[in-house]
């Protein structure tokens, strides 16, 4: 199926995304890798008429790291993310995560900011970037701003980027996490999350938990911290009936769909399970002194 027509701007700078957003307000939409935006304007759930391409913006595209973060630009490729040594060597869940996320075609062509600031619902960065602590970074007319990833996802499709913002960068702290793991139980054809959950717990010296973050997505309209998993681990010895117990409650105020992928029951159950086995691999990499 063809997209409704549209006018194609290839912008040179954030700046030029911006004023031109601030012109086109509603009638625009930036394009970064497509992945996205395309299969919707193709089936006419999207009809910008104005595509404002941020995809050449070699600025906003890389990995670095900068006061204990890693900083990634919103165009950074699934893909780019998944093949960092340095990722990989210092929180190995980014790369983890980003493996998971569809195909080859996918990994290579779609964006960490493009993901984020479409909040599909069953998208894998939402997860990881909770249970990280992350900061999203965003510029609009009036300049530039810093979102907590808690207070970024606000709904379906829906975030805390003003229509006039372009989201430029992913600032995530490394260390402090002790041990992080996703997982996640892709639906079978799209290998998009009917759960994931991201788990990042600290431990003391004595074994015990000093912090428990953990992101679920897949199964409500939006990803969220499971608040009560990381009250039940905070202060405790992180053994298999902690993590266990903890892991019960992970399903507990969140607002499940239920789908073709199955009914509300079952889906509570895999978070339940996806919990338990994430806090146990992050367990598990926390021992390890990663
Ligand atoms: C077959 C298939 C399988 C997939 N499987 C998975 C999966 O398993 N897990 C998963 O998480 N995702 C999956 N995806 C989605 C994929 O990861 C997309 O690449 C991603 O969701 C969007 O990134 P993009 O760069 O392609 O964004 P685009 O499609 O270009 O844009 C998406 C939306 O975000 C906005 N946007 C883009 N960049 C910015 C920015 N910097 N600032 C503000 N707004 C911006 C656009 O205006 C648009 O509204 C899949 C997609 C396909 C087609």
């Amino acid at each position: 199926m063809y997209p409704a027509s549209f006018e194609y701007h290839r912008v040179a700078s954030v700046e030029e995304a911006v004023g031109l957003l601030a012109r086109h307000k509603d009638d625009a939409k930036l394009l970064a890798g497509g992945h996205s935006l395309i299969p919707m304007m193709k089936l006419r759930l999207a009809q910008p008429k104005h595509l404002i391409d941020i995809g050449r913006l070699t600025g906003l595209s890389g990995i670095r790291e900068e006061g204990g973060h890693f900083v990634i630009g919103a165009l950074t490729t699934h893909y780019a993310v998944e093949s960092s040594a340095r990722v990989r060597q210092k929180c190995v869940m980014l790369s983890e995560a980003a493996a998971m996320i569809g195909d080859p075609q996918v990994r290579n062509y779609g964006t960490i900011g493009g993901s984020l600031a479409h909040a599909d619902p069953a998208a894998d960065w939402p997860a990881v970037v909770l249970a990280l602590g992350a900061e999203l970074r965003a510029v609009g007319p009036k300049g530039a701003r810093t979102i907590k990833a808690e207070d970024f996802f606000k709904d379906l499709f829906t975030t805390a980027l003003g229509p006039e913002e372009v989201l430029t960068e992913v600032r995530i702290p490394i260390g402090g996490h002790g041990g992080a793991a996703y997982m996640k139980h892709p639906h079978p054809a799209s290998r998009f999350a009917v759960v994931g959950v991201a788990a990042a717990v600290a431990l003391d010296g004595a074994g015990k938990c000093t912090s428990a973050h953990v992101g679920i997505t897949g199964v409500g309209s939006k990803a969220v911290r499971a608040k009560g998993v990381e009250a039940a681990l905070t202060g405790k010895v992180l053994d298999a009936a902690t993590i266990g117990a903890a892991a019960q409650k992970a399903a507990d105020g969140i607002d499940i769909n239920a789908d073709l992928q199955g009914s509300v029951e079952y889906k509570a159950h895999l978070t339940r399970v996806y919990t338990r086995r994430a806090l146990e691999r992050a367990v598990e990499r926390a021992k390890g002194a990663k």
